[in-house]
């Protein structure tokens, strides 16, 4: 039947070329019309794939050529003609070829006073243009200067013939050669003369879609260099900077304002950082090669006035996939790579499993309790590089030390399954602080005189007076012991001798002392004499967990107006460097009135710092060291500050394309002052928060010639709790290799050692000299007896690695959450050192984290892509993390799971990347062959299971696939060279949840170090439903869970079940675009191709009103709302 109306269609539109009859033609026409005017879509493309565009243009060419054409035929034909075009991607270059461009130009020139058949030739030439090939045609044949002749200032005549001339010109300045045109022909000015007349005379709105198109024709021109320059010379934005100031609330006015903006944006002149180098100001001479930044690549800008070539957009680009990154090579994927080093290297990594080979004769009572490790430190030390086990230290339970045993138990107080699901900070969510509170106003309500823990804070306080502390002197406490040529650092000696006796020492798992010891030994490669105070005072996370922060309407918009202000109303700008790592110190009289910004401590990592007004700082981060990149992680501090008084900060060289910036997350700040009263804590902050695109380019000549890499701003503004008081703001908690070795030591102190075996090794020393710490974590034997150390040397490994990527600070905390869970005295935890071994490497790049990179090491190479060929001397912690892993699986132990723990700035939530060969394979649309693709499925197993645990968590948002950009990451080499089928990357947002009990809260770094525990809990789940799971394994998981069974039990059941549920790994929860935009130019802005329904609703209008009165326009128009 289709075939029959297909053959029908066929002969009508055949008839329809072939026929001179006028009659005929008409009634062809209204068949056809009548056609289309119901129906779908899906009809005009059946029309168009049957000849309809054709046959109709050549309709018109005949009928058009015709000694005088007839008006009756043409105009229903044009009508037919933008209806199909508008469908048709070919439509364009079908017209070119048929000559209807010329033959529908010259009807237009003849009709300029006859607007009814005017505005019907524009409808044609609107769709024509649409095709940017084909607009670049209808330019060079004068069509531009004939819309000039029908575009006129403000009348209330012929606006719906002006309204059609003014799109017509819109889309023909997609054509950058048409842009060249209008540039040359002066008609930027034109067009803003003409937009300021119709904005001044149209008060009431009427002709907004007129406005809207003048403008979107002068966005489309500034596109152009010389575009930009012309706009720069006509006052254009001088004139729209006052339309968008005085219109900025005027919602009706958005379609105006929106390209108003775009057109600001666009125009404000670039410029180059305000930096002497984009490369680091810290730098590393690292032996081998030193990873310079590869030069960037030329954008299209750069060429943007060279060359006619016109891009068609209606080209079939779109069709190219994202999936492009797939690995679909089935080799690749199966084949297992060869040892990447010699085999006789691997014995080296005995020395850090001793537990495999170690005979535990202190357990035999003879020994009595004198615990003594000191003879595991037996095999061949030389092979790990040099200087190792500096730091080993002997297991020793000092009864002194039982205090941190106290508090440990204290923050485990609860079994971990009785927080399944429903998360810590569920109980506390009525509590909630109310938007717009301030947490230190909440904060407040606790009373000066106690601090959060109920402890009295009289003495601090009035300590803090009596003594008349400089809070600047402390705040910086110094790390080294001499200084010559200087007192004060003994002042602050003492300073801080007297500080660490008002330490409250509730801070679970800190400990100021042995902290600065441990910041002592660290070694940066600029050598850091400071210490921060939040990292040696301690964090204790406030108890309710913050909310997102809701986003102001128009917030944006008024950051970049303030931004084009310094431009156009330069009378209150200071523009003064107060702070950089470049100039000479000091740079700031003492006297002035700003604030004092410091970053030469552990982790921080701003270079300078410009007042631009009283109360704005831009600010500019250091890139990574020995990069020119990777800006994003932050951690300064500032000083001297007023209470009360918003502080506007502008870091100006961000890099993301988008932040969760955009959608609620807020910076951290630690004030020391709040500290000092009690209240040690980071916490979220900061409003008017934004995240887009400036007008900052890469500066050629530091690039040697390429331009084009563009920047970012983050603007925030901060109202700080106390007048002249040291605060830290940082992108997310910090948490530096100082503080992980302390961490680890009060670890190894608190431990139970008659039940714990915690280890301490040194993987290996680092690029700048420190150690990276390996963690062994198992059960003790029950004796030394053979039964009992057979049991230990079989239980099966599972690794963890954390803190690859510096900035990832959440990571840590995560891991932090692991390592205390795997310690404590929880039931589950010691299940799980009875059945298992742990081997962790908390932070995989100590030296990354100690100099305030955010992606590399110090030699400038992101770590994490380094996996596939690593070499000792110049990636020594992926070297011997890796060949930890292959000595494991040589002697038949790899481990169950493999797991990396990172940060996610563009997701909410926490999720695991895994690896699967027939999801990729089956995402990228290749027919999966033959039995090699026989493949275990449960690596979904894991991250099920943590879906129904924890409650940060979710599947959703996993994913398995394998792409070649990620060939050389620790996930992806661990599950294809060792075949550990259960490798992961797991993911913690910066920001927050957006699902599950902490839905629209922002972490803490409780709920970070919740799901670090949550982790633990999902492997004993795993290994109780995989099919090794030994009886005695699942006797004791049984007493265990039974006595949580309301809690757990239907977990476990819907785990279980859940295992036939399959959901699209695809469908990831992206945010939804951003309510402005963040980028502008012409090409990625959201150009709203509304015209479909729009023209369409035009030329139906037209159709019914043929007899219409021009005058009765406006009362029509008025009548239409704005889409
Ligand atoms: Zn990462």
């Amino acid at each position: 039947m289709a075939e029959q109306e297909g053959s029908d269609l066929q002969v009508l539109l055949h008839t329809l070329q072939s026929s001179s009859d006028k009659d005929s033609i008409l009634a062809i026409l209204q068949v056809l019309g009548d056609l289309l005017s119901v129906g779908t879509d899906r009809r005009i493309h059946y029309m168009i794939n049957k000849g309809g565009s054709e046959a109709l243009l050549q309709t018109l060419v005949d009928t058009a050529r015709a000694a005088s054409p007839d008006y009756d035929i043409l105009l229903p034909l044009f009508r037919l003609l933008a209806k199909i075009g508008l469908r048709d991607k070919k439509f364009g270059q079908k017209a070119l070829e048929l000559e209807a461009l010329d033959v529908t130009l010259i009807l237009a020139r003849k009709n300029l006073s006859h607007s009814h058949n005017l505005l019907h030739c524009l409808w044609a030439l609107r769709v024509f243009a649409s095709s940017v090939t084909t607009g670049a045609m209808l330019g060079i044949n004068g069509a531009m200067e004939l819309l000039f002749k029908v575009i006129s200032p403000y009348t209330r005549k012929r606006t719906q013939t002006i309204r059609a001339a003014t799109e017509v010109l819109a889309a023909l300045l997609k054509s950058k050669s048409n842009c060249r045109r209008a540039v040359n022909r002066g008609y930027v000015s034109s067009l803003l003369r003409l937009h300021q007349d119709w904005h001044r005379h149209d008060m009431a709105n009427t002709y907004l879609l007129i406005r809207r198109e003048l403008l979107l024709c002068l966005r489309h021109i500034v596109t152009l260099r010389s575009g930009r320059e012309a706009f720069l010379a006509a006052q254009g934005l001088e004139t729209l900077f006052s339309i968008a100031q005085n219109h900025l609330d005027n919602k009706s006015m958005e379609p105006v304002i929106s390209a108003v903006f775009q057109i600001l944006r666009q125009c404000y002149p670039e410029s180059p950082l305000p930096l002497v180098t984009t490369s680091s100001a810290y730098t590393f001479p690292a032996s081998g090669n030193i990873n310079l930044a590869p030069p960037y690549a030329l954008t299209e800008e750069y060429f943007e006035d060279d060359g006619d070539e016109e891009v068609d957009k209606d080209s079939d680009l779109e069709d190219v996939k994202d999936d492009d990154d797939l690995e679909t090579d089935v080799n690749k994927l199966c084949s297992k790579p060869g040892l990447d080093r010699a085999e006789e290297e691997l014995m080296q990594y005995e020395a850090v499993c001793p537990e495999l080979s170690y005979s535990f004769e202190e357990l035999d009572p003879k020994y009595g309790d004198d615990l003594n490790f000191e003879d595991t430190q037996h095999a061949n030390h030389e092979l790990i590089p040099s200087a190792a086990f500096p730091r080993q230290r002997q297991h020793c339970f000092n009864p002194d030390q039982s205090s941190w045993g106290k508090e440990r138990e204290d923050t485990v107080h609860t079994s971990i399954l009785s927080m399944v699901k429903t998360g810590k900070a569920t109980v506390q969510r009525s509590s909630k602080t109310r938007p717009g509170m301030n947490a230190y106003q909440s904060g407040k309500q606790n009373g000066l005189g106690t601090d959060s823990f109920g402890n009295d804070t009289l003495d601090i306080q009035t300590f803090l007076e009596e003594d008349a502390w400089d809070i600047e002197t402390i705040s910086c406490p110094r790390i080294n012991a001499s200084f010559p040529n200087s007192t004060k650092p003994k002042e602050t000696n003492d300073i801080v001798e007297k500080l660490l006796h008002t330490h409250p020492k509730h801070i679970p798992f800190h400990d100021p002392g042995l902290y600065m010891a441990n910041a002592r030994r660290t070694r940066s490669a600029v050598g850091f004499k400071a210490m921060a105070f939040p990292d040696f005072w301690g964090h204790c996370p406030p108890s309710t967990p913050q909310p997102m922060l809701d986003r102001k309407c128009g917030i944006q918009r008024i950051k970049i107006l303030e931004d084009v202000r310094r431009l156009l109303q330069p009378s209150d700008v200071i523009n003064k460097v107060v702070f950089s790592l470049d100039e000479p110190w000091p740079m700031q009289d003492t006297d002035s009135n700003c604030l004092t910004f410091c970053s030469k401590f552990e982790s921080g990592n701003l270079r300078k710092a410009i007042q631009v007004r009283e109360f704005e700082y831009d600010l500019l981060l250091n890139a990574d060291v020995n990069s020119s990149q990777h800006q994003q992680w932050f951690y300064f501090k500032v000083s001297g500050m007023k209470a009360a008084v918003p502080y506007r900060f502008n870091i100006i060289n961000c890099e993301k394309v988008n932040s969760q910036f955009n959608y609620g997350m807020q910076p951290t700040l630690y004030s020391v002052k709040e500290a000092l009263l009690g209240r040690p804590a980071w916490i979220r902050t900061g409003s008017e928060i934004c995240y887009y695109k400036n007008h900052y380019h890469q500066n050629s000549a530091t690039t040697g010639g390429a331009s084009g890499k563009c920047y970012y701003t983050l603007t925030f503004a901060v109202t700080f709790p106390h007048n002249e008081d040291a605060c830290y703001l940082a992108y997310h908690y910090p948490y530096t290799f100082s503080t992980l070795m302390t961490h680890l030591d009060i670890l190894e102190k608190c431990i139970n050692p008659r039940q714990v075996y915690f280890r301490q090794d040194v993987l290996c020393q680092t690029l700048g000299g420190n150690p990276c710490p390996l963690v062994t974590i198992t059960a003790m034997p029950e004796s030394n007896s053979t039964n009992h150390l057979e049991q230990l040397r079989h239980r099966p490994y599972q690794m963890i690695t954390a803190r690859v990527h510096p900035g990832e600070s959440n990571a840590s905390w995560v891991m932090k959450g692991t390592l205390e869970f795997l310690v404590s005295s929880d039931p589950v935890a010691k299940l799980l050192r009875e059945n298992f071994v742990f081997k962790i490497i908390p932070m995989l790049n100590p030296d990354g984290v100690i100099n305030g990179n955010h992606r590399c090491s110090l030699s400038g190479e992101d770590l994490n892509r380094q996996w596939l060929f690593p070499q000792a001397h110049l990636q020594p912690t992926i070297y011997h993390a890796k060949g930890l892993l292959h000595y494991l699986s040589s002697i038949g132990r790899g481990p169950t799971v493999f797991c990396d723990f990172h940060g996610h700035s563009q997701k909410k939530n926490v999720f695991l990347y895994g690896c699967s060969m027939k999801e990729t394979l089956w995402q990228a649309g290749c027919t999966v062959g033959g039995s090699a693709l026989l493949e275990d499925v449960s690596y979904r197993m894991l991250p099920k299971i943590l879906d129904k645990l924890a409650p940060a968590f979710t599947m959703n948002s996993c994913s398995f696939l394998v792409e070649k950009s990620r060939a050389s990451t620790a996930r992806v080499v661990v599950w294809r060279e060792m075949g550990v089928f259960r490798s992961y990357t797991m993911e913690s947002s910066y920001c927050g949840c957006n699902q599950g009990p902490y839905q629209g809260l922002q972490f803490g770094t409780s709920e970070l170090e919740e799901m670090g525990a949550m982790f633990c809990l999902g492997l004993l789940i795993l290994e109780l439903k995989s099919v090794n799971c030994s009886r005695q394994f699942l006797a004791h998981a049984a007493t265990l869970l039974n006595a949580e069974k309301d809690v757990l039990d239907h977990h476990l059941q819907r785990c279980s079940s859940s295992s036939s549920c399959s959901r699209s790994t695809s469908e990831v929860d992206d945010e939804p675009s951003c309510m402005e935009e963040i980028e502008y130019s012409a090409e990625s802005s959201s150009d709203p191709e509304q015209s479909f329904s729009e023209l369409d609703r035009q030329i139906q209008e037209c159709a019914f009103n043929k007899e219409e009165e021009e005058e009765e326009e406006e009362g029509r128009v008025r009548r239409r709302s704005v889409p």
